[in-house]
């Protein structure tokens, strides 16, 4: 079983994985791992999310095998999209998670996006927007990340991406996910909560009926204890929504299980 998203030191900027902890955890659980480290260009300041790609391949690429594989979490922002495209084909990555962290010059971890929207409609309609023009544009991706990340910081009293509140901005991000045959992801970093599970069952299972047929999972751990974080219950979830659960080697898609 693989976990296809997760971030190492020094690469990704909020990260406090290294090397050795990494590979010791990796041998505990026996799991498949992806590297997706961010890169995110033109990321809000003052943060910057942006790696060296060849130090990143000289340092991981010894380790490199069918069940460690070297991946990158690419920012969609409208205005990247050129420069994404030229990294992502220059450099040989085995998977590419396409992810919206940012919108409208604004970190989504951050409450000043939120205080830009007079509520909750608003400024998650801007956000799937900006999620639908990206993966229309862009197209050197292989599955999009989180489409729930909006929900971790909101302030609202109900943060979670309801399927029925945003069916028809949901539905058009899923069906041109599925015309272009790129995956979706399941996230299980808010597995913790039942009821964000079932909305993201929700949206995967119209994903399916919207002619989606593969999704990847991925704890997106950013420290050691959090990599393989309820992976099984998301590759149940993925398998009761009709989802096949890929990983990606050089970019082309395998049965992750
Ligand atoms: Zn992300
Ligand atoms: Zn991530």
């Amino acid at each position: 079983m693989f976990d296809t998203h997760m971030h190492t030191s020094p690469f990704s900027t909020d990260a406090g994985m290294k090397l050795p902890e990494l590979l010791k955890r990796k041998q505990e659980t026996g799991l498949g791992i992806v590297l997706t480290e961010h890169m995110d260009y033109d990321f809000p300041p003052p943060l910057v999310y942006e790696f060296c790609t060849d130090d990143y391949f000289k340092t991981y690429s010894p380790y490199q095998n069918e069940t460690f594989l070297l991946g990158i979490e690419i920012g969609l922002q409208g205005a990247v999209c050129k420069k994404n495209s030229a990294l992502i084909r220059s450099c040989p990555f085995d998977m590419v998670i396409g992810s919206i962290h940012a919108v409208c010059g604004k970190d989504l971890y951050e409450k000043t996006y939120f205080e830009d929207f007079p509520d909750k409609k608003s400024a998650y309609s801007a956000y799937l927007e900006t999620m639908y023009r990206c993966i229309r544009e862009f197209d050197d991706f292989d599955t999009l990340g989180h489409m729930d990340y909006i929900c971790r910081k909101a302030p609202y009293e109900d943060p979670l991406l309801h399927y029925d509140e945003f069916r028809e901005e949901i539905d058009r991000i899923l069906k041109l996910l599925a015309v272009k045959e790129k995956s979706l992801e399941i996230n299980t970093r808010l597995f913790g909560q039942k009821e964000a599970v079932r909305e993201l069952a929700v949206i995967c299972r119209r994903f399916v009926e919207l002619g989606g047929r593969t999704v990847t999972i991925g704890s997106d751990a950013h420290h050691t204890a959090a990599i393989g974080s309820s992976l099984k219950p998301a590759y149940d979830l993925a398998f009761q929504c009709g989802a096949e659960p890929m990983v990606y080697k050089k970019r082309r898609p395998c049965p992750a299980v």
